[in-house]
């Protein structure tokens, strides 16, 4: 069915992924998840193999591969079953480095996106803050110049790999006549005298960093503004795109995992002397779970394939990720429920699973706010311009 999308190329990749994850990362998730920190060993690693770079130039080290290679990186990591580290994947790789790519200077590139690529640093993207995070808009963090400097004042918070990455990407406001709005995107160095980050407890998403982050008079280069002052809104509005696709790509192949182990656990459990997998009520569901699960799927590589040709993307990603972490949520709460009381436990993965999912409809843009933006430009016809 979804062979139109993948080559005998991919699946070797999806084959070579999932054998490095195997033995690279699953032996020491149980301890990650744990302590709350990933071995800091594991970025050269995927550096090593290429896997921060499926989507960037060759120049910097990348591979410049199409969209699907970045598919199956996503849909393997979910297989693994730790959403923290998945996470802390993907928002180095797509949050802070499409910032790198699309708004750095080619010194930045050469330096940051170059090493990011390699594994030798890690990145993370700080736009919501304290007072809010669904109303960009109104954020306080200010960047403010000073001869060739930027001073930055104020605090973000949720901020993934907020404390152990290497440098930050920086949303901030700034002073520009006529534009209430304008914001600038800067990169910050975390040893930079001012940053400081506190780490959060949180409900799921154990194994990745979560930090809040205050900056209290730091200043920067002017050459670290990324891209034109003031259109820093901009710029996050258009990569929110590639970023909602992939927590719906993400929650597709977690409903899927979640299925697969259910369906074997239903196979090999037996009550009232037959196997789960033969009850009615239940093969309906799991029917039921199934078709919901193949339509996210389905539509979220096309979207994935018509982001790859650079169509206007922006209602589809808010569809996906708003249809996709939905169904997710409730294949995994009903999983849980086919395991009985083992998919209450920690040693049977439905539990981390239910903890991880919660955060799909959350972060990365509320589902309220999917809504809002699907109807803004269905009713009212807006359409979100991209900065050009
Ligand atoms: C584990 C985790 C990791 C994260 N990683 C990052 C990261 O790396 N970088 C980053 O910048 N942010 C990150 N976030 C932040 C995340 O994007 C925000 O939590 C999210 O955008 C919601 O903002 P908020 O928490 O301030 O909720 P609020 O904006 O305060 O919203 C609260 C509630 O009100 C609803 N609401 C708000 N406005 C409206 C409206 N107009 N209409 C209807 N309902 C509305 C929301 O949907 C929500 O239900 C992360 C969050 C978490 C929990």
């Amino acid at each position: 069915m979804h062979s139109a999308y993948f080559t005998e190329e991919h699946n070797l990749f999806r084959e070579g992924f999932r054998t490095f994850l195997q033995a690279e990362v699953v032996p020491h998730l149980e301890e990650w998840e744990k302590t709350g920190t990933i071995a800091k060993e594991i970025w050269p690693k995927f550096g090593e193999m290429g896997y921060f770079g499926i989507r960037y130039p060759e120049k910097y080290g990348g591979l410049d591969l199409d969209i699907f290679y970045l598919v199956i990186w996503l849909e393997e990591m979910q297989r693994i079953n730790s959403g923290g580290f998945a996470a802390a994947m993907w928002a180095h790789n797509y949050l802070a480095m499409t910032h790198l790519l699309k708004e750095g200077s080619e010194a930045i590139k050469e330096k940051y996106l170059t090493a990011s690529i390699n594994g030798e640093m890690i990145g993370c993207l700080c736009i919501s803050e304290p007072v809010g995070g669904s109303d960009v808009g109104a954020m306080l963090t200010k960047a403010v110049l000073d001869g060739d400097e930027y001073v930055i004042n104020g605090s973000k918070t949720f901020i993934t790999n907020g404390v152990y990455s290497d440098y930050l990407i920086v949303i901030a406001k700034m002073d520009i006549a006529d534009n209430p709005r304008a914001m600038g995107v800067f990169l910050v160095d975390r040893d930079t005298p001012g940053v400081s980050a506190t780490k959060l407890d949180k409900l799921g998403w154990r194994a990745s960093d979560t930090g809040e982050i205050a900056f209290d008079n730091v200043r920067i280069p002017a050459s670290n503004l990324m891209g034109e002052p003031g259109k820093g809104f901009y710029y996050v509005m258009q990569h929110f795109a590639l970023e909602r696709l992939i927590m719906g790509i993400n929650a597709h192949a977690r409903a899927e995992y979640a299925l697969e182990y259910t369906l074997q656990y239903m196979s090999e459990r037996t009550a009232f002397g037959k196997s789960l997998d033969k009850y009615q009520a239940l093969r309906h569901r799991v029917s039921e779970m199934y078709t919901e699960v193949e339509i996210c799927k389905t539509f979220n590589y096309m979207v994935a394939a018509n982001l790859d040709k650079d169509v206007y993307v922006v209602k589809e990603a808010c569809m996906s990720k708003l249809q996709s972490t939905k169904v997710a949520d409730q294949v995994i709460y009903d999983c849980l429920q086919f395991l009985g009381g083992y998919g209450y436990m920690e040693e049977y993965p439905l539990a981390r699973m239910l903890r991880d999912s919660r955060l799909g409809p959350i972060g990365g843009g509320t589902s309220e706010i999917l809504k809002e933006i699907i109807a803004k430009m269905l009713i009212d016809k807006k359409t979100y311009k991209t900065s050009a």
